[in-house]
């Protein structure tokens, strides 16, 4: 499998560093565990900058799977990168730190029109959420106050007419407004990574941002 949706070269310079936050480098993480091609260009600008593994936030590398799994996905087998997921959940390994690898076990909190979401605790300003969207569902017309970063895990949504699957990567940056649809007949589950709080257009999702924190 291959993501069809990647990360910029600022990004990956950045996540290389160590220099961002918690939620960031979990997001962009995520991505990479799908995504061989974003890896290879990560471990490179890591030998050209003299960054090693040993300089990333230890919560990203300590979890021995991840490092088993990112070597198989080097490999760029799907039989293997199936191997690297659990057969109980869609989540790769490196949320399985966050979430306990366990989707049912997540603590989900109702933000309307069916959508759910858990905000994994990280440390730092930016904010980590899980979404789990139904299908159908269009999340409402926002702009953002910052950066945000989504990483698809399962189900796909539509954002204009780009179609975003499993293992893409989507940033959005401030001077975007967007209104993602869920399509296909699963519900959506991404991993959302957001600096500033999203910026609704309209009334009511704006009332609903005040209790959800979205
Ligand atoms: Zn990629």
């Amino acid at each position: 499998m291959a993501a069809g949706f990647h990360l910029d070269e600022d990004c990956l310079l950045e996540y290389g560093a160590g220099s961002l936050d918690e939620a960031w480098g979990l997001a962009i993480a995520t991505h990479l565990s799908f995504c061989p091609s974003c890896r290879s260009r990560t471990m490179e600008f890591e030998a050209l900058g003299g960054v090693t593994l040993d300089d990333l936030p230890a919560s990203l590398i300590n979890d021995d799977a991840l490092a088993v799994c990112l070597k198989r996905l080097d490999e760029e087998t799907p039989a293997t990168i199936q191997h690297c997921l659990t057969r109980t959940s869609v989540l790769p390994s490196v949320l399985h730190h966050y979430t306990g690898g366990n989707l049912e076990k997540v603590q989900w909190r109702r933000v309307g029109g069916g959508v759910r979401q858990a905000v994994i605790p990280t440390e730092g300003k930016a904010v980590a959420r899980l979404l789990r969207i139904p299908a159908g569902v269009a999340v409402p017309d926002h702009g953002h106050g910052g950066k945000e970063l989504t990483v698809v895990l399962s189900g796909c949504y539509a954002d204009g007419d780009r179609l975003f699957q499993r293992g893409d990567i989507q940033e959005v940056d401030g001077s975007v407004e967007h209104s993602p649809n869920v399509v296909g007949t699963e519900e959506c589950l991404c991993l959302v990574a957001t600096d500033a709080p999203l910026k609704f257009k309209s009334f009511l999702p704006r009332v609903a941002q005040r209790f959800a924190r979205l």
